[in-house]
């Protein structure tokens, strides 16, 4: 033994908490052994892809723990003692980051256009366009010719 690393880990409101025990119990910290604290944990069932982990260090301070492609990637500063505020600032963050997501999917979706008065479009990636007679719609008109994208108008 003695190199065992010392911590809990339970899911609460869909956030991965772990604690680090080398205090108590001995053995090297979460924070030095991150990588297989992470490897270990992800081999336990009920850890879904993508959710957040947090962790308490030796000092008491929660900070986040990044992982990529399964592995642990880096610290992410959370720097709170109070396991509820750490909660909250990863609640914040992730759904802040899902409406950044979203929005950057739609903009990047779509090429919307503006009508004009004289039966011009300015497109959405910059040029301009006019049609003949009536409007997108009578003209079965779905895609923008200049970047290809389904126009929103
Ligand atoms: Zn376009």
């Amino acid at each position: 033994m003695g190199f065992e690393i010392h911590y809990s880990c339970r899911i609460e409101d869909h956030i991965c908490c772990i604690e680090d025990c080398s205090n108590t119990l001995g053995g090297p910290t979460v924070t030095n052994m991150a990588d297989r604290v992470i490897d270990q944990i992800r081999k336990e069932p009920g850890l879904p892809d993508g959710m957040p982990i947090i962790y308490r260090d030796s000092d008491g301070i929660w900070d986040e723990l990044l992982v990529k492609n399964g592995r642990f990637w880096d610290f992410a500063p959370i720097q709170v003692r109070n396991i509820e505020e750490a909660k909250r600032k990863i609640r914040l963050k992730y759904s802040l980051q899902d409406i950044a997501e979203t929005q950057k999917d739609n903009a990047e979706e779509y090429c919307s256009w503006q009508y004009d008065e004289d039966g011009f479009y300015a497109t959405g990636c910059g040029r301009g366009f006019t049609l003949n007679e009536g409007d997108l719609q009578e003209n079965e008109f779905q895609f923008c010719p200049y970047c290809g994208k389904k126009i929103k108008d």
